[in-house]
């Protein structure tokens, strides 16, 4: 089942993507995809309605977030053995964790804002999971139990706010517009395994991204189980599962957006994302 939410920001409606990948309104029978619809047996009550019973939506609206309300935001940093070789980084043996403020969060095909005074905002494909139940200090073997589906997530990061303006990484991965999710959640039984899902990110037409969930260093089950050990996920929160090698940091020499750039990402059977990359409208740059 692949469940979304449509329309203008603040206003967005509950959708249902159909088995020929139509946009199918929801609103008759949930007013909107939150936590509640995520637990309590809410999305196998929704996965008994006949997607054909729905009105079609007219016209291509905006996605939004596919949850409404995300309560928390967080982050695994260096969970690709190749992104922590381009980064210079050693490969974590625990996991690297930190937080994007949720006012981060935007719809899949948003429009980008570089920050003011920004010259390092750089793109991160990553696997998104949408967590489905309270989920406090659960075991590696039940973890997958927790979660209510997939999404596609673009972890954008300014650099010189991450690693030069001391600290902690929030601050370079919480300006406002670094967090699309989305178009849609995927169910988890549509996910036959989380650890083999290709993924890609591109900018201008130019492949940057190309990888696959298989070379996680700790994988889906293993993350949730011990962010859980340290801190009670809720229905709704989300989890950015890091990103493969392929980011402008890496690069030689480093490139980064800049305004005009479009970028594309997408992660297999989770759909795709695009969006228009815009300078801030009190740059200076
Ligand atoms: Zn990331």
């Amino acid at each position: 089942m692949k469940l979304c939410r449509y329309g203008k920001a603040g206003a967005e409606k509950p959708g249902m993507i159909d088995h020929e990948g139509t946009l199918r309104d929801l609103s008759g029978h949930v007013s909107d995809i939150t936590a509640d619809v995520l637990a309590n047996d809410g999305l196998r009550r929704l996965a008994a309605i006949d997607p054909a019973t729905l009105p079609r939506v007219e016209g291509t609206p905006r996605y939004g977030t596919p949850v409404a309300h995300v309560g928390k935001m967080i982050c695994v940093g260096m969970n690709y053995a190749d992104h922590a070789a381009e980064t210079q980084a050693p490969v974590p043996e625990q996991p690297v964790l930190f937080m994007k403020a949720t006012t981060a969060i935007g719809g899949a095909n948003d429009t980008v804002v570089i920050p003011r005074g920004s010259v390092k905002t750089d793109w991160e494909v990553e696997l998104g999971v949408i967590i489905g139940e309270v989920t406090r200090d659960v075991s590696i073997d039940k973890a997958l139990n927790y979660v209510a589906g997939y999404a596609v997530i673009n972890d954008l990061s300014e650099r010189e706010f991450q690693l030069e303006h001391g600290g902690q990484w929030v601050k370079g991965k919480s300006c406002d517009t670094f967090g699309p999710i989305g178009p849609w959640l995927v169910t988890t039984d549509e996910v036959a395994d989380p650890q083999n899902l290709s993924l890609w990110l591109e900018v201008n037409g130019h492949r940057y991204q190309n990888g696959n969930t298989r070379t996680m260093v700790f994988g889906v089950a293993h993350l949730v189980s011990y962010i859980s050990r340290y801190m009670t996920l809720m229905p709704g929160d989300v989890i950015s599962t890091g990103t493969p090698a392929g980011v402008g940091l890496g690069l030689k020499p480093p490139t980064y957006l800049k305004p005009g750039d479009v970028i594309e990402l997408g992660i297999e059977g989770l759909g795709r994302q695009r969006q228009d990359v815009i300078a801030h409208p009190n740059s200076t740059i």
